[in-house]
Parts: C-alpha cells; structure tokens; sequence
C-alpha cells in the first residue's frame, strides 16, 4: 500500500464534501500536538504531506490522503486546544460524530496518545464517541523517544486499563517513535492488513 506514495486529495468542512465512499479508509485522531503530521508524515514516507492540516484555518478540516486506488488515509482534526471558540468546537463535534457513524468504509481508527501523557480526559471522550459509533480503534502511542524506558510499561499500563472500559477498543498497542522510526513499519503492516 505505501509503495505508491500517498497523495492529498482535499479538506473537507463538511458531510457533503467527503469523496465518494468507493474505497476502504482507514482515520487518525488525537490531540492537537499529539505527533500526528509527523506520524502520517513518517507512514508515507513523504515529510510535509500533513502539513495542511497544521496550517490555520485548516485544522477544522478532515483531510483526505489516497494512499492507493483501495485505501483513504484520513486526518481528523486535532481536537483539545486550549484556546477554540465554543462555537468552532461544537461546529467539529458535529462534523465528526457526523462522519464517525456516518462512512461504512471506515474501517479502523487509530487514537493517538502521546507516551509522555497517557490517556487524557479528551481522549477517553474520543474513544468513548468511536464506542457509540461502533469504530473498532487502536491507539498508537507517540513520541515514545521522549520518554524513559522505565517508565514506559508504567504508562502503557495506564493506557491499557483505560480501554478496558471501551468496548470497540483493540487491547493492543502500537508504540511510536515517527523521530527514530520505531513502530513505524508495525503500523504499515496493520493498515496493510486491513481489506
Ligand atoms: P500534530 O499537531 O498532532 O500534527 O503534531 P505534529 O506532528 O506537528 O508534532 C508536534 C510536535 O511534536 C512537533 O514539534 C514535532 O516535531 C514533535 N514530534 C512529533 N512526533 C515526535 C516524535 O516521535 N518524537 C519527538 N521527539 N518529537 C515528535
């Protein structure tokens, strides 16, 4: 799959705006800083591909990438910021609870929590939107080079009794580094294995 290169296809502000659902796709999602231009970056092998979504007045859109002829890579916007107008908040809920119970090719969503954090209350409300929808997710660790081996497990344990309480959940997780390229290939092979 990544062997074609992945090309940015549109933003999208709206349900009306998403391409024809004709191929499987595949979401990620986190907080804003999480790591996760550098992550779709670092999976396609193209620096600055999901740039976009970092430039203000993008980072309300769904950002769509073709990966092949059968696959979309989607970016959702990062969500969490400190400083967002309620109403620029409520207008991206809506869009994304819209899409999440919306695209039958959505086939998995990849939550992404910074190794640093662990599971933040934004994130558990991510993951509990992703159970109501009925979106199986996984959640890939990030940044995992900041962090101290002996405290590693300590926070990945964290993150696993997190999801205990989230059904559509998968109970293992991909660690990341998109800096040292640790986990990268994992990942590949899991989107590769989706169909
Ligand atoms: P986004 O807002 O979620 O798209 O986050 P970015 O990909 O823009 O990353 C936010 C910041 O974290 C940037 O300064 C990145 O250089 C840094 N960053 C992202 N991934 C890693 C990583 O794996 N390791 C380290 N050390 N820094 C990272």
């Amino acid at each position: 799959l990544f062997a074609q290169g992945a090309e940015f296809l549109k933003g999208v502000v709206a349900m009306d705006g998403l391409p024809p659902a004709d191929r499987i796709e595949t979401c990620f999602a986190g907080r804003s800083n999480v790591g996760k231009s550098s992550l779709i970056n670092a999976l396609t092998g193209r620096k600055g591909l999901a740039r976009a979504s970092n430039t203000p007045g993008r980072t309300q859109e769904i950002n769509y990438f073709t990966l092949t002829d059968d696959h979309y890579l989607v970016d959702l916007p990062g969500y969490g910021f400190a400083n967002a107008p309620v109403a620029v908040v409520e207008k991206w809920q809506k869009l994304l609870k819209s899409y999440l119970s919306g695209r039958p090719t959505l086939r998995r969503a990849f939550v992404l929590v910074d190794h640093r954090h662990g599971v933040k209350p934004v994130d558990d409300q991510i993951m509990t939107l992703l159970d109501r929808s009925a979106v199986p997710f996984q959640v890939v660790m990030t940044k995992a080079d900041k962090v101290k081996a002996a405290e590693r497990e300590k926070i990945l344990d964290q993150v696993r009794a997190a999801l205990q309480t989230h059904p559509a959940a998968f109970p293992e997780l991909v660690v990341t580094s998109s800096e040292k390229g640790d986990g990268i290939a994992t990942l590949r092979a899991i989107i590769n294995s989706l169909v």
